[in-house]
């Protein structure tokens, strides 16, 4: 018998490195499509998923301000990079045939959709993983602090961060072999402490509204799948 979902609808945030695979730049199309496979393997068991995929594989705006450009158009420069990873991810979906939308913060009407919350929780409930790109929608914030915004503004039972490695570490596993790992944290702990989890904004607005956030490895897999059967490696912040 399959196990039960322990969190069913969930929003899975991404960085754009995780599109890059081994490349240094950009989107290696096999990548995309493991992910959209790992993500309609949890759609079959009847998960809800929200999709946030970050855009440092393709453009940073803090890049342009490091070199004296303006931050804000590089800031935009980085929501549109978000942009173009969710249009490919959600593209690899329906080619495993899962309904996807993409639902951006900033308009491009003519290319998808604009967020709205009540479109996203009719499409949510039809059962379409809504990818949503765009960031916040606005400069100096991160898709880490839009995928905490829309993990609550969806009601989200989790925030599910696939990152690298298996969980959060006391400091990088690939630097220190020996550091060592959490099964649980505390928000605070991991805000004190300055662990690398996500930046700050992000946190913080996921203790203000309680929802937990998970850490895990998405490169191992079917990790998306046993995290949401609360099986596997992973960290809970809560
Ligand atoms: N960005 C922004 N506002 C947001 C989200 C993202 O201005 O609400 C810009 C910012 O320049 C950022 C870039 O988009 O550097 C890519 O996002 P992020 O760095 O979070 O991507 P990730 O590290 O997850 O790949």
């Amino acid at each position: 018998m399959t196990k039960p979902l322990r969190w069913k609808r969930v929003l899975l945030k991404l960085s754009g490195e995780a599109l890059m695979g081994s490349q240094t730049f950009g989107i290696d199309p096999t990548v995309v499509e493991r992910i959209a496979k790992e993500i309609a393997d949890a759609v079959a068991l009847g998960a809800q998923v929200g999709v946030v995929v970050g855009g440092g594989n393709i453009f940073r705006g803090v890049a342009v301000a490091a070199k004296g450009g303006n931050r804000v158009t590089g800031d935009h420069m980085g929501m549109l990079a978000t942009i173009m990873n969710s249009l490919t991810l959600a593209d690899a979906l329906r080619r495993v045939k899962v309904p996807a939308r993409v639902l951006s913060a900033v308009p491009v009407p003519s290319i998808c959709e604009t967020f709205s919350q009540r479109v996203a929780e009719r499409y949510m409930e039809d059962g379409d993983v809504i990818v949503f790109a765009g960031g916040t929608g606005n400069p100096f914030f991160t898709t880490d602090s839009g995928a905490a915004l829309r993990a609550v503004e969806m009601k989200c039972d989790a925030f599910l961060k696939g990152t690298q490695v298996d969980g959060v570490y006391s400091e990088d596993p690939k630097v220190n072999p020996d550091a060592e790992r959490y099964d649980a944290l505390s928000y605070e702990e991991v805000i004190k402490r300055d662990l690398k989890v996500m930046d700050t904004t992000a946190i913080a607005l996921a203790r203000d509204n309680s929802v937990p956030v998970i850490v895990f490895s998405i490169h191992s897999p079917g990790s998306l799948v046993s995290v949401l059967q609360e099986s596997g490696l992973y960290t809970v912040v809560g």
